[in-house]
């Protein structure tokens, strides 16, 4: 079993780890091919804030910012990803969201991690991609 020091996924392979995943779901993003082309922006920012060593607070806002605005205010993914393309330098308080939370320490596991997508099923990727991005939302919004 090898553990993902970042988002704690776990692998009973160890030959596998998050990195290879996402380079999976990446192919499939660019086939844009459906499911998988339309969401490409809510799974890239899931995975970075899941994984936010090496990316600077910029980036990292931009990826709070979808996140927060598909799942807690229920924005429509195509069009907030074509405005926030449009407006790139906007903070998150401009975009009616607050702003970035401090980084969770590192090891923590998600409650639900890209691990537990496995092969990225046409059928359910949709759902659950939406609980990996509500399970990222979780940590990075602890109850205060
Ligand atoms: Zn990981």
């Amino acid at each position: 079993m090898s553990a993902c020091a970042q988002c704690g996924a776990e692998y009973a392979d160890p030959s596998q780890n998050c990195e290879e995943r996402f380079d999976a779901l990446l192919a499939l993003d660019h086939s844009r091919v459906q499911p998988w082309g339309s969401r490409h922006g809510l799974a890239f920012s899931t995975f970075a804030l899941q994984h936010p060593e090496g990316r600077t607070p910029a980036q990292l806002a931009a990826c709070w910012v979808m996140l927060y605005r598909v799942w807690i205010k229920g924005d429509n993914r195509a069009k907030l990803a074509a405005s926030m393309r449009a407006q790139q330098s906007l903070t998150p308080e401009e975009w009616g969201v607050p702003g970035l939370p401090p980084v969770p320490a590192a090891g923590k596991k998600y409650a639900v991690t890209i691990a537990d997508l496995g092969g990225f099923n046409a059928e359910s990727y949709p759902e659950k991609l939406e609980e990996w991005g509500k399970a990222t939302l979780a940590m990075w919004t602890p109850a205060r």
